[in-house]
């Protein structure tokens, strides 16, 4: 695909001619770029007897195997088994690229020199996020930023945002992906930015200054940390009246969350304003958003960009590529990242939507979208939720369930032991703020028959505390993720699981 023409024309394009082009560009992308260069997929195709003319359309992408996270991990016998990942140019072999030699008549050699390492030396790094393993250093070239300005700027695009708008970012500062691309998104987006650094680095009372001096249009955050700087500003009796729309990042966002936090918006004096959440993770080295929709439709979905890389959904089970519309595991390869680089990732997300080709219905534009709520299917596994007092619980349900009750705002999930006892039974006790004034005991009779509606699961016990307890519980301002479930059984491995979005009533 010729890059030019297939960015100005991104998200145009029908998706014939978009799986034939990501197919044509794969091959280029492996036979330039991968194959020469990469350690490990060298030897992968090797083994398979693949090359890069084994794609021929994006049918024989399953012939290629899955990479895990697991695979990046280290090993007694790798310790950097992350830099087996990373694209190490031979300098001979770039100089037998085709059209090396013209370029370096036409242009000089030195220029063509400065364009290699553009293209090939790593000059950024973050780390890949995920409590099941040791953070991986992921490795991002001046061609990947260009790659995550370019996405950023989309990203912008899809959101809606206009030159004359200002962004305040509250991510949290940390060499995770998601404050980076917010930074880039603002800056190639020719929006107006400032980046608080969250609440770790400013605390709410700095985030909460920022948002009545600054007055954004537009307001980016973590769902957790998000709600709670409404909720205080609103409490505070401040205004935001520019307020248009709030992007979140760094989460999944429950469907609960959008109305409430359109309420707080409103009593700081924004009307109409827009709850967008986006989607990424690093080893994509880029996120995805959603277009501004009406407030009683359904998502467009994320709306993903074609010529940058390739999403496919798997059956976990079967790892067989499900067709279109189906729900699955989200899989992705590169299309053109140098650095680090994998290949058919197996992310452990999982949508319970498909991938769409149809044209958005809110904006219209012609690209994938991947529909669906996004649970990570690896945060379920590592709490062993299957255990808690013998019934199965699913997790990612247990939040809808709290996310959306009615009444309360801010919770928390603790697990123990009866007396302490590792032998006992398992005890499932509910933190929560109550608002509104309603009466406790109502309040407990309802969370507790729709724990038992939803999970066949009843709270051992139900204990109510104010913003601020269940705000340290979290740890907001304290960690990176604020911490919606904890279990404190005494065999547990003290894994404490990050999850989506708090909630409040708004009045
Ligand atoms: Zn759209």
């Amino acid at each position: 695909m010729n890059r030019n023409s297939s960015r100005n024309r991104w998200q145009r394009l029908p998706e014939a001619t978009v799986r034939q082009a990501q197919a044509a560009q794969l091959r280029r992308y492996l036979g330039e770029a991968v194959l020469p260069f990469s350690a490990y997929y060298r030897e992968l195709f090797r083994q398979h007897g693949l090359t890069a003319h084994s794609f021929r359309t994006l049918e024989d992408l399953p012939r290629l195997p899955f990479t895990s996270k697991a695979d990046l991990l280290n090993t007694a016998e790798r310790p950097e088994r992350f830099k087996d990942f990373i694209l190490a140019p031979d300098p001979r072999a770039l100089r037998r690229r085709p059209g090396t030699l013209l370029r370096a008549l036409v242009r000089g050699r030195e220029r063509v020199t400065q364009e290699f390492e553009a293209e090939f030396r790593p000059i950024f790094m973050t780390f890949t996020t995920g409590r099941s393993a040791e953070p991986t250093p992921f490795l991002f070239t001046a061609r990947d930023l260009d790659h995550l300005a370019t996405a950023g700027r989309r990203m912008v695009e899809i959101c809606a945002g206009r030159p004359e708008e200002r962004m305040l970012n509250t991510l949290p500062f940390a060499a995770h992906l998601a404050f980076w691309f917010a930074h880039y998104a603002g800056t190639t987006g020719g929006v107006m930015g400032l980046s608080s650094g969250g609440g770790k680095v400013m605390g709410t009372a700095g985030n909460l200054a920022y948002l009545r001096k600054f007055k954004p249009d537009v307001l980016i955050g973590m769902p957790t940390f998000t709600y709670h700087l409404l909720h205080q500003a609103a409490e505070e009796g401040a205004h935001c009246e520019n307020l248009r729309c709030i992007v979140l990042a760094g989460e999944k966002v429950s469907d609960g969350l959008r109305p409430k936090l359109r309420d707080l918006a409103s009593e700081l004096g924004a009307r109409k304003v827009d709850v967008l959440a986006t989607y990424g993770f690093t080893e994509a080295k880029m996120a995805w958003a959603e277009c501004p929709f009406p407030h009683d439709r359904p998502s467009g979905g994320y709306h993903l960009y074609p010529d940058l890389g390739i999403i496919e959904l798997i059956n976990p089970q079967t790892g067989e590529v499900v067709p279109p519309g189906q729900p699955g595991e989200i899989v992705f390869t590169p299309l053109d990242a140098r650095g680090s680089v994998v290949l058919r990732y197996r992310t452990g997300d999982y949508t319970d939507g498909g991938l769409s080709y149809e044209p958005c219905p809110h904006c219209g534009r012609m690209l994938p979208r991947l529909m669906g709520n996004i649970s990570r299917r690896s945060e379920v596994k590592e709490m062993h939720l299957e255990k808690i007092k013998g019934t199965l619980v699913d997790f990612n349900e247990l939040e809808h369930v709290l996310d959306d009750a009615p009444h309360i705002g801010a919770w928390q999930v603790e697990l123990r032991k009866v007396n302490e006892d590792p032998l006992e039974l398992d005890e499932v006790i509910l933190h929560v703020q109550k608002v509104n004034g309603t009466d406790e005991s109502q309040v407990r009779r309802e969370l507790d028959e729709r724990c038992f509606a939803h999970l066949e699961l009843h709270p051992n016990r139900i204990l109510f505390h104010t913003a601020a307890e269940i705000q340290r519980f979290q740890g907001v301002g304290q960690l990176l993720k604020e911490l919606r479930v904890v279990d404190h059984r005494p065999e547990a491995q003290s894994v404490s699981i990050p999850v989506t979005v708090v909630i409040s009533q708004a009045a």
